[in-house]
């Protein structure tokens, strides 16, 4: 019986060989509005104090506390935004709204609703405060809610809409982020035609090199499309040549299992260093990765190389098995693996006595349960992309006989 010359690796030793091999890109300054979904390359500190002067909390007057509960001359206004060109000495109250800077003497605000404002028949206006307040009561001391030179942000921080505002929070307008790596996509087979294209004999529509591009794009890499390439030896090598030059990792599928035409193994042995050429896994075994250095001594381009299985799901499978923690990686997460949750299972599921399977589900809140449920999507057959369908999740069940009951607790890969 043919068997394959490369060893069988464990996912977990596969996922630390494809990691090894993986660092992140060098950093990049753009500006901080367009920031979003990168990571932070440096710490970010604040450069002034938020409030910058001590503001109230309220609309309502700023008083002295130790004055207590009476009837007291207004002596002004500041409304946010401006600063007073006056005093609070005792005896007196200012009008003061929601962010004003406090004015000088004053230590506490009133709000408006313990107030009454009265117009005496002589003219000038006066307030009754009605209740005892403490000083510092509604202000906002300076500093309170980020001290200047403050770390707001760490470097490996994934930069989301909190985020960006506090860099303006922060006054921080450019900011040095990883970029994001730019992955090359090939399709390969002599039976692949272009989707919309009439189908000839023997062919089938080309899914998985849209279907890549679009995980791409959803995991925030940049996607350079090598199209289509025949099984031949040629014209795989100028395709995987062109993306191995530019690319930080180039993503083929088809082309890695044991047939006459399977040429990618070889092909990147040549090119470069094949670092395992089957994983115990289903589905997705002959996933293969490579690394592969072009450019001379001074500026070497290292090109990950992930020869991914023809079968769509086997594909995507791996995809987010072992790319995706080395595109995360490459564009800086802290965390490269995708997140982990506990799910109970639907309904039974029979195990694969030989392979860990990664059993395709759609997993949802239980309100009665107070946990998550995973359904499967079904007929986990590897060439059937309807078994991603609504997937969000790969449940890691483990090699063994038997099945998993309905209720068992599984963990459950986040893919969506
Ligand atoms: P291979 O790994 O090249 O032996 O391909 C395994 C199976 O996946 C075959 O049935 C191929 O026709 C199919 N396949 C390979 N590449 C693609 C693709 N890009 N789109 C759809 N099916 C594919
Ligand atoms: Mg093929």
């Amino acid at each position: 019986m043919a068997e394959s010359p490369y060893p069988m690796l464990s996912v977990e030793a596969a996922l630390a060989a494809v990691l090894a091999q993986a660092s992140p890109l060098p950093p990049v300054t753009i500006p901080a509005r367009q920031a979003l979904g990168y990571i932070l390359a440096g710490d970010i500190r604040a450069r002034a104090a938020l409030p910058p002067f001590p503001a109230s909390v309220k609309d309502g007057y700023a008083v002295i506390a130790a004055d207590g509960p009476g009837i007291y001359p207004l002596v002004g206004e500041v409304t946010a935004g401006r600063m007073a060109d006056f005093a609070v000495t005792p005896g007196t109250v200012a009008y003061v709204t929601t962010g004003a800077p406090m004015p000088p003497g004053a230590d506490a605000v009133v709000m408006v609703e313990q107030t009454e404002k009265l117009w005496p028949a002589n003219g000038a206006a006066q307030v009754e405060i009605r209740v005892q307040v403490r000083a510092g009561d509604d202000v906002r001391p300076v500093g309170v809610d980020v001290a200047a030179g403050e770390l707001v942000l760490e470097a490996g921080t994934r930069l989301g809409p909190a985020e960006i505002g506090l860099l303006a929070t922060a006054g921080v307008t450019d900011v040095s982020i990883y970029p994001r790596p730019l992955v090359a996509v090939l399709s390969t087979g002599d039976e692949l035609v272009e989707p919309g294209t009439r189908l000839g004999a023997g062919q089938i529509w080309d899914s998985n090199r849209a279907m890549l591009v679009a995980a791409i794009a959803a995991v925030g890499g940049e996607v350079m499309d090598l199209g289509i390439s025949g099984d031949s030896q040629a014209s795989l090598e100028a395709s995987v040549q062109r993306g191995l030059i530019r690319a930080d990792l180039l993503l083929t599928s088809g082309g890695v299992s044991m047939g006459d035409l399977d040429l990618i193994k070889p092909l990147l042995e040549h090119a470069g260093q094949v670092h395992f050429g089957r994983v115990r896994l289903k589905p997705g075994k002959p996933i293969t990765f490579a690394t592969a250095t072009s450019g001379n001594a001074s500026n070497a381009h290292t090109c990950l190389v992930f020869g991914l299985p023809g079968n769509p799901v086997s594909s995507l499978v791996t995809f987010y098995l072992f790319a995706v923690p080395a595109i995360r990686k490459l564009a800086g997460y802290a965390d490269p693996n995708l997140p982990r949750v506990q799910a109970r299972l639907f309904h039974a599921l029979s195990l694969d006595p030989a392979r860990p399977e990664y059993h395709r589900a759609t997993l949802r809140w239980d309100m009665a349960q107070n946990c998550f449920v995973a359904e499967s999507t079904g007929s986990q057959s590897s060439s059937r992309l309807l078994s991603m369908r609504t997937a969000n999740a790969l449940l890691e069940l483990p090699e063994r006989e038997g099945e998993l009951p309905a209720g068992a607790l599984v963990t459950a890969l986040l893919i969506g």
